[in-house]
């Protein structure tokens, strides 16, 4: 199975490069950057430390959807929203790993799932995937007076905040809740803000250093508290988890898929 990757150069794109590179029944086919990136030319392999492949990285999205049988793309909402059309008019699946869409970049990723299968998820590791379900059951459990606060800490180089993979954990727990975390999503505290709601979730964003992803939803009720957390300690699980999804979706029908689909939870 031939696999492109969007976005090559970036750090998801060099780890998603060499994670093609070691699994079974996969081929790296291409990689595309940005037109002017200075890595243009460049050969793929080199760029991930994998030796020379003998395949340039180029910026021509178009011919390499054309190519292959997969895209992986972790890059940037504007890309990806074009990205979505590209694989819809080839056939091709599309694996897409960027957050931070806004709600009409969600819509033509939606609207292009009707065409071809494509895989989104904001977290591709397997322990947050088992997180969200872990997450819904506790908030089902606990009564309201238990507040809910999701915790967030990444890498000082991230643009979007709260995470994508913060908010999943957010429609997870107001799932359990039987509520849209639309309605009570308490993201932006600064001053004389009043008393907590009662039934809000809460999100806190930290950002420093070289954190792969860092995350915790607390259940703070009267006496204890209830903290889940999981820690990333390398983008290399987000990768693998990514490969996974791409053979997991060929072959399958178009739509839209999460990673709990490729995992069977
Ligand atoms: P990054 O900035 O290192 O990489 C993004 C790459 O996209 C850059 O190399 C950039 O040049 C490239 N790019 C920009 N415009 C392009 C274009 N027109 N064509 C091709 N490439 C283009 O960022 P990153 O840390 O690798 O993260 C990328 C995205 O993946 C972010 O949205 C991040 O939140 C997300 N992410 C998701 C998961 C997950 O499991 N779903 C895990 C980690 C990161």
């Amino acid at each position: 199975m031939k696999i492109g990757v969007v976005g090559a150069a970036g750090r998801m794109g060099r780890m998603l490069l060499a994670a093609v590179d070691a699994a079974d029944g996969v081929e790296i086919a291409g990689g595309v950057e940005a037109s002017g990136h200075p890595d243009l030319g460049k050969d793929l392999g080199e760029l991930a430390e994998l030796g020379t492949m003998g395949i340039a990285l180029t910026s021509d999205a178009g011919a390499m959807f054309e190519d292959v049988d997969a895209v992986i793309d972790f890059t940037v909402p504007v890309v990806t929203e074009a990205n979505a059309k590209l694989a819809a008019n080839s056939g091709t699946v599309l694996v897409i790993g960027t957050t931070g869409m806004t709600e009409d970049q969600q819509h033509n990723v939606d609207q292009a799932a009707s065409r071809t299968a494509i895989v989104q998820a904001a977290n591709y590791s397997v322990g947050v995937n088992m997180l969200l379900g872990l997450v819904e059951q506790a908030a089902r459990i606990l009564p309201e007076i238990y507040d809910i606060e999701i915790l967030d800490m990444h890498h000082h180089h991230k643009i979007d905040a709260p995470s994508g993979t913060a908010l999943a954990l957010g429609h997870a727990a107001a799932k359990g809740r039987n509520v849209n975390l639309e309605d009570v999503a308490d993201k932006v505290r600064d001053g004389i803000i009043g008393p907590r709601k009662q039934g809000d979730i809460g999100f806190a964003t930290l950002r420093g250093g070289d954190v792969a992803g860092e995350h915790t939803v607390m259940y703070a009720g009267p006496g204890e508290r209830i903290e889940i957390t999981h820690k990333a300690s390398s983008r290399e699980v987000f990768a693998i988890g990514a490969v996974r999804a791409a053979l997991w979706a060929t072959g399958q029908k178009p739509g839209l898929y999460s990673m709990k689909d490729v995992l069977g939870l």
